[in-house]
């Protein structure tokens, strides 16, 4: 396949980086190399974001309805090219093709929401004394920045792009390095919905050009997602050149299942949680929390995950790096006392030999101590670790330093509620393993997962991507 090329998004046009250093960009399903990426230094910043403080003049002035008719017509691209863009992700990520499709219907679900703005924003009035009215506009904060992972190379850009540009912001956007070429396509497509030059820009690199985002002057407002220790110095960095930041960072999943959970569907959802995605997922199943004798639920965990075929329904991890961390930390955890019941290392692909790929994995008997319980493997690998009672995986829950998401599998609706109301994560599930709020409740998680106030989507993101304008008026009577 022809390399593509990429550059950085400068003024509406390609600039190909000439002189910079790259980086490969390799396809995880073969180990081919793709494209090369350019690391851009702060001079590049400079004139994207001057470029953007220019566009913002005219785009902060329109109406957002105007604004929203861009939005919807970039919209419906993002439906016409779902087939081009989900070939991009499953390319350069190597996550299937039905999931880089699912990210992709994902980035629409969020534009749509984008789309519908205009009347979410409709202001407030009150009279607030006789003849005098208060009134609250929302107001754009000018050039805006967005740092985003390699996970989801459509999806985790869409969680604020068309947000923030819809509220009338000028918008950088910095890719990970791994996954640059969906998000190219991603430029391309805005300008063909008129999006005016400027408005969207994208200036691509590794940590020296996020340092140089966080620093800059002309910058008023970073989003972060990533893993926990780079989200939680982003948004410290960026916070303390007095920017308004959020950073999203890494996640370890709970996913407590009580004796009297249905078998079926308890099984085929933790599978599923657990190696959606090759497990590279925020969301995934890290743990299983088995509270008393569940062992017929394990046992037909282990059924599915044994079904689960690497370079059909599983894909690949992003990196050779990644691969070798993931199965260190299966090699660990046995060493430390846990037994591999499925066991995923040494898993490869006719064809794709090059590839990273690692197989459906669950451990059992880990402990709360043991490090696979405790960090993030970010690989379809599961850890069962056995409780007693629902205290105890509640506790187990509670004591994770993380809190994105956690689930209970149960019938009995009083232990559902009581699960919902004492785990400490942002987004709980009930029979459900990947419980992604949809639109319009906003994505967020709690402690080591999110740094800042508020969610990254929904009506919370409208906070964060704009400031209000309190207007006071009196008019003298006739
Ligand atoms: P990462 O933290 O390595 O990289 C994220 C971004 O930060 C990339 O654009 C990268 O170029 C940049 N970066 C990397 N190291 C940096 C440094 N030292 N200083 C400044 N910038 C740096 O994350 P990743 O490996 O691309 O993505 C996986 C992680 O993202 C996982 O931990 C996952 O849980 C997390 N994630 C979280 C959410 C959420 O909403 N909470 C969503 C998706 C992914």
């Amino acid at each position: 396949m022809a390399q593509l090329p990429v550059g950085n998004l400068i003024n509406g046009q390609w600039d190909p980086g000439e002189g910079l250093e790259r980086l490969d960009v390799m396809s995880p399903l073969d180990g081919s190399v793709l494209s090369t990426v350019p690391l851009s230094t702060a001079a590049e910043l400079d004139r994207a974001v001057e470029a953007a403080a220019a566009a913002f003049v005219d785009w902060s002035a329109r109406t957002i309805r105007d604004r929203s008719q861009v939005v919807y017509r970039y919209r419906d691209l993002l439906e016409r090219h779902t087939d081009e863009l989900a070939e991009l992700v499953h390319l350069e990520n190597g996550k299937t093709l039905a999931e880089g499709r699912a990210e992709v219907a994902k980035a629409i679900e969020v534009t749509e929401f984008a789309c519908s703005l205009p009347q979410m924003v409709a202001g407030e009035v009150l009279e607030v004394s006789p003849g005098v009215e208060c009134r609250v506009d929302r107001c754009p904060l000018g050039v805006v920045a967005s740092i985003t992972p390699f996970n989801f190379p459509c999806m985790v850009p869409h969680w604020t792009i068309p947000i923030a540009i819809t509220l009338g912001n000028s918008f950088i956007l910095k890719p990970s390095e791994q996954v640059p070429l969906t998000a190219r396509l991603t430029g391309d497509l805005l300008a063909r919905a008129g999006l005016p030059d400027g408005v969207f820009g994208m200036v691509n690199g590794d940590r020296g050009i996020v340092e140089a985002i966080c620093d800059h002057p002309g910058i008023a407002a970073v989003s972060f997602v990533g893993s926990t220790p780079v989200a939680r110095s982003v948004y410290a960095r960026a916070a303390a050149s007095g920017k308004r930041a959020l950073g999203m960072g890494g996640a370890k999943n709970h996913l407590v299942v009580l004796p009297d959970a249905d078998v079926e569907l308890t099984a085929e959802n933790v599978t599923e949680s657990a190696t959606g995605c090759a497990g590279q997922r925020c969301m995934a199943a890290a743990s299983l929390v088995a509270v008393g004798d569940v062992d017929h639920i394990v046992q037909r965990v282990c059924e599915k995950a044994g079904e689960v075929v690497v370079g059909q329904n599983l894909g690949a991890v992003i990196s050779a790096e990644a691969r070798d961390r993931i199965v260190g930390c299966i090699d660990e955890a046995e060493a430390a006392g846990a037994r591999v019941l499925v066991d995923g290392r040494g898993a490869t692909v006719d064809g794709c030999e090059g590839g990273y790929y690692v197989g459906a994995t669950v451990l059992d008997d880990v402990t709360p101590e043991m490090a696979i319980a405790q960090q993030e493997v970010f690989g379809p690998v599961l850890a069962v670790i056995r409780a007693s009672d629902m205290d105890e995986a509640l506790d187990i829950e509670r004591r994770s330093p993380f809190g994105n998401a956690a689930a209970i599998y149960t019938r009995d609706g009083g232990t559902a509620r009581e699960f919902a109301s004492r785990a400490t994560s942002g987004m709980i599930g009930v029979n459900i393993g990947v419980p992604v709020p949809r639109e319009p409740f906003g994505f967020g998680g709690w402690n080591d997962s999110r740094f800042g106030v508020g969610n990254i989507t929904g009506e919370e993101s409208v906070a964060f991507w704009t400031q209000s304008r309190k207007v006071t008026s009196r008019w003298p009577g006739e």
